[in-house]
């Protein structure tokens, strides 16, 4: 397929995003490759790191896959250490990577509760850790945490879920006071519904009740996703920090 490339927004940026394999993080990662940026995209498996390398490459777009457990601290410091080794220390962050493992409070066992936090939270800690010197040392960097509608409005079946994303709009918030004199910028995105893997076992029923409650009356696309975190990766987006962006059709206006 013929792409046309719009090599200026993030020509000379490096992006790493979590969970680009698929959904939301694999729009984002094309886009950001597309948009001039060499993007290393992350995946649980070898085979998911190979198809994101394969993907770039058919594309002729800069970057590569690599196998990472966002939730494996240990795992995050050797990866990022070769990243560094390799002269390829991020100057854009993106915690996409997430699950949601729907239960009822009184069913989620403690594995899965932690499970949830540290795959949709701790993971963005650590990461966010990990890039943060060198893009002090920098004097630039954007850090997009991708959280969810549901960190605002909970859900049920998704208390961990719910709390894990209410925990990134506090984290970064606090990490955008720290370090917003460093021309380093941290923002959220919250999308609403997407249509990705995550929300396909969602039964047709469901689905209706949902699309009454969007004013856009569809449901979002992960590109819809992906150009609000080019927006604020890009220089367009350079005077926005600690902000959550609400991407979801106008569900849950205020
Ligand atoms: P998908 O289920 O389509 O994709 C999930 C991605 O996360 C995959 O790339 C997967 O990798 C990766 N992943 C899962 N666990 C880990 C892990 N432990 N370490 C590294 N990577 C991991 O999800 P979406 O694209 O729908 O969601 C992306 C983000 O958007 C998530 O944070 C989600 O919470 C959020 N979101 C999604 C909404 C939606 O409606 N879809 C709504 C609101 C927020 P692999 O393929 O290798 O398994």
């Amino acid at each position: 397929m013929a792409i046309e490339k719009n090599l200026t927004l993030l020509e000379g940026e490096i992006a790493l995003v979590t969970g680009a394999t698929r959904g939301i993080g694999k729009s984002i990662a094309d886009e950001f490759a597309q948009a001039g940026a060499t993007v290393i995209g992350t995946a649980t498996t070898k085979e998911g790191a190979e198809n994101i390398s394969n993907r770039l490459s058919n594309l002729n777009l800069n970057g590569h896959g690599i196998v990472l457990d966002v939730a494996n601290s240990e795992q995050i410091s050797k990866e990022v250490g070769s990243l560094k080794e390799s002269d390829l220390m991020p100057s854009i962050l993106v915690n996409n990577a997430g699950i949601s493992l729907d239960n009822l409070l009184m069913r989620i066992t403690k594995d899965e509760w932690e499970k949830v936090i540290a795959t949709n939270l701790s993971s963005a800690f650590y990461l966010s850790k990990a890039v943060i010197g060198s893009m002090l040392k920098n004097r630039h960097g954007r850090i997009i945490n991708i959280g969810s509608v549901q960190g605002s409005t909970g859900a049920p079946g998704h208390s961990h879920y719910s709390a894990a994303k209410a925990g990134l709009i506090g984290l970064t918030k606090s990490l955008a006071q720290e370090v917003g004199s460093r021309n380093i910028t941290v923002n959220v995105i919250s999308p609403g519904y997407v249509s990705t893997d995550m929300t396909k076992q969602i039964d047709d029923k469901m689905n209706q009740a949902l699309l009454e409650t969007i004013p856009l009356k569809r449901f979002g696309k992960p590109i819809d996703i992906a150009k609000t975190a080019l927006y604020l990766a890009s220089s367009l987006g350079s005077y926005i920090t600690g902000e959550t962006i609400n991407v979801n059709g106008g569900m849950n206006m205020l």
